[in-house]
């Protein structure tokens, strides 16, 4: 509380501070200034928090377990969380809970040496307590050998009750008058001792200014009623994380993402990006090309991203729809747009198979127009040539994988970059594609929507596209469920298929069989079994990420041109890969799978306007979240209501593309919290309406965090 009152002297004192220098009171600013350095304070914690662990000479060994978890800087060090407090405190027997840890006093009534298990009966109160040892190391015979009916003891451990009796198991023994009240602050297993752990904690508590300064503003702290920054660091110390700690906790995680994003916004909107123009007939004279007619989600989502291309504003804007909705076309029409203007175009489209797929379409319209497009994927030959040629302007198109972002690709004037699957994608990389040209226009692409109620949250209304319909004649998916015991009448439906000229996807969760998952099927097992059995006669191949990405590519390629009939494979189809005339997706283990990796597997089919199949085999008895996985795709495939099941069924999801580098939302549940989500998001902007001055605290912090998540932040 004391710090409370601190903070609120100081806004005063600043505001004083201010009227003097403004009143030219050079006089009292000076006194004001020496009686509190606040605005340097405010630097310094920050500073400390950012902090690299290194600084604090911990053992080597320390070091590099807490640095496996994650925790580099002095503020993850002090943001570690214990994974429960074992108080061990006197309690009555009558009032404990079972799974509490507690300390009991009673009189030792018994020693009893079973065949497997060591006992001591206590008498507490009239309550009966057992303690008991399944193994006997040399210090629980020490402790036993010391204690005889009559003494008077407390044991410490976790009670178990069942019922009227009450046990406690591997206890520790205490002579009473030796007992005093104590706590055991337990870490998650990170391989390290918890003294270890709380040695280390200490030593970085001390590191910071004696009053840390609370980098999140006052007037947020005091609206939410959120812990000062040193209650905060002390009460994960000591007693865990309490209801006020956790609402701290996820304060400040959702406070920093979406302050991250807001500032992005509002630099990008200070940054000039080339303007460009398309001609009144440019559509109309593109429509000529394509073998098909464009959708109306299609064409309103071309008209929505061209229209911020007109802009000389950087676009930043997400191009949502679900599987099979036909997203790439309309990429590659901007794409088209951005290249009449005279500039580059670089798309970005991981893994190797789907960029090669995207290339081979990009390839496919573009030199209609004229235009020269090139591939490169790590296994690219020649790449040095490649390069001079994106330098030079000779290629106007470049598709590729995480290869686009090498230090030596460089543009001679990029103008629009697009990054399918964005949620598969790194982001710090994103980071350096932007950096190669001035301020390219951004379209990423993603299959997975968010809730609505997230992405209007996270991304302003006007940065959002959304293709709700698919193609006008395309046949319907049947989605159904078997049991592995009813196999065979899955794989009738495929040969059933397969005898119409049509294709056949199997997928296996594993590529070779593993003791570990021993009912789980593998890719390459499974293949040597159909090809000589349900499959025999058809043209079976093999695909899996073992295989070198040129072999993968060509697999791909052979069944795209129907030169297979069946591909038995693992999930690395699952993204973005096209054969229109498959219509038979067999999904074995479909159980061990992610609610939207189905949704993504099962959008392989359903690409013609033949009717198709979704086939989920499982085993036979499911987990219930498996169970309501399997209802939800037999119910509906809307891509938007899975999404939401998905994430109501995994609490916070994978959201932004985080994934990759292990930092998911830790705390906050997308669902859950949306209330605080929201007021943290009007509080944000609040702050930034007001041009509250964002201390330089706040921002240090704000960068360290954002490190390893959304791009071009470079606020100041
Ligand atoms: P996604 O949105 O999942 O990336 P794709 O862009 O891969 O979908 O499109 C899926 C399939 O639909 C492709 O074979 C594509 O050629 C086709 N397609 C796209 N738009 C249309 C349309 N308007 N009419 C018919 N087929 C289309
Ligand atoms: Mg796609």
């Amino acid at each position: 509380m004391g710090a409370q009152l601190y903070l609120k002297t100081l806004d005063k004192l600043e505001s004083r501070l201010f009227k003097a220098l403004f009143e030219r009171d050079i006089e009292s600013a000076k006194l004001i200034i020496r009686k509190e350095n606040s605005i340097l304070k405010f630097k310094k914690t920050a500073d400390t928090l950012t902090k690299d662990i290194l600084e604090l000479k911990l053992p080597k060994a320390t070091q590099e377990k807490l640095t496996r978890r994650g925790i580099t800087t002095i503020k993850d060090l002090l943001s570690f969380e214990p994974l429960r407090i074992e108080n061990y405190s006197l309690k009555d027997p009558k009032s404990i809970k079972n799974g509490e840890y507690c300390a009991i006093k009673g009189i030792v009534l018994s020693k009893n040496r079973g065949l497997r298990v060591l006992s001591v009966l206590l008498n507490s109160k009239g309550v009966h307590i057992r303690c008991n040892w399944f193994r006997l190391t040399p210090y629980i015979k020490r402790m036993l050998s010391s204690i005889k009916p009559g003494d008077e003891i407390v044991c410490l451990g976790k009670a178990s009750r069942d019922g009227f009796l009450l046990q406690l198991n591997h206890p520790k023994l205490i002579k009473a008058k030796e007992f005093e009240p104590s706590k055991r602050i337990v870490y998650p297993n990170i391989g390290l001792r918890n003294t270890t752990i709380a040695k280390a904690k200490e030593k970085a508590m001390l590191m910071l200014p004696k009053r840390p300064f609370d980098y999140l503003p006052y007037s947020v702290i005091s609206k939410n009623n959120l812990p000062l920054l040193d209650e905060f660091f002390e009460h994960l110390k000591s007693d865990g994380a309490d209801s006020s700690i956790q609402k701290r906790q996820k304060y400040e995680e959702m406070f920093f993402l979406l302050l991250g994003l807001r500032l992005q916004e509002k630099r990008l909107t200070q940054k000039t990006a080339p303007s460009i123009e398309t001609q009144a007939d440019f559509l109309d004279e593109v429509k000529k090309h394509l073998p098909f007619e464009l959708t109306n989600g299609q064409i309103q989502a071309i008209g929505e991203i061209l229209k911020d291309m007109t802009r000389s504003k950087p676009m930043l804007r997400l191009l949502q729809g679900d599987v099979g909705c036909g997203k790439t076309v309309v990429a590659l029409i901007c794409a088209l747009a951005a290249l009449k203007a005279n500039y580059q175009v670089a798309i970005m489209a991981p893994p190797q198979p789907l960029a090669v797929q995207f290339f081979l379409q990009a390839d496919k319209l573009l030199a209609k127009f004229k235009f020269k497009t090139s591939l490169l994927v790590s296994s690219t030959k020649k790449k040095e040539s490649v390069y001079q040629k994106i330098k030079s302007g000779e290629i106007d198109c470049v598709v590729g994988t995480h290869a686009l972002i090498e230090e030596q690709v460089e543009f001679k004037n990029l103008g629009f970059i697009i990054i399918d699957e964005q949620h598969r994608f790194g982001v710090e990389q994103r980071k350096n594609l932007s950096s190669k040209g001035k301020f390219p226009h951004l379209l990423l692409m993603s299959a997975t929507p968010i809730p609505r109620s997230l992405s209007m949250v996270l991304y302003s209304k006007t940065s959002l596209s959304t293709i709700k319909e698919k193609p006008a004649n395309r046949g319907k998916i049947k989605t159904l469920h078997f049991y592995k015991n009813k196999r065979q009448e899955a794989y009738k439906i495929a040969i059933d298929e397969l005898n119409k000229k049509h294709q056949v996807y199997v997928i296996a969760p594993l590529i070779e069989e593993s003791e570990h998952f021993e009912d789980y099927r593998a890719a390459i097992k499974l293949h040597e079994e159909l090809k000589d059995g349900f499959f025999k006669g058809f043209r079976v191949e093999l695909l899996h990420g073992k295989l070198k990405p040129e072999e993968k590519d060509a697999i791909l390629k052979d069944f795209k041109e129907g030169a297979i009939d069946c591909l038995i494979s693992t999930t690395v189809i699952e993204v973005g890969i096209d054969s229109p005339l498959a219509t038979v997706i067999i999904i074995e283990n479909a159980d061990r799978f992610g609610l939207s990796q189905l949704h993504q597997l099962r959008g392989r089919v359903g690409r013609s306007s033949f009717d198709s199949y979704a086939i989920l085999i499982t085993n036979n008895n499911l987990s219930d979240t498996a169970k309501k996985r399997i209802e939800a795709l037999l119910k509906t495939d809307d891509g938007f209501e899975i999404a939401q099941i998905d994430f109501q069924l995994r609490g916070s999801g994978e959201i932004l593309g985080t994934r990759q580098h292990g930092r998911d939302l830790k705390y906050t549940n997308i669902l859950k919290d949306i209330k605080l989500i929201n007021t943290v998001k009007k509080d944000i902007d609040m702050l930034l309406k007001k041009d509250y001055p964002l201390n330089d605290g706040l921002l240090t912090i704000l960068k360290r965090e954002w490190k390893e998540r959304l791009s071009y932040i470079n606020v100041g």
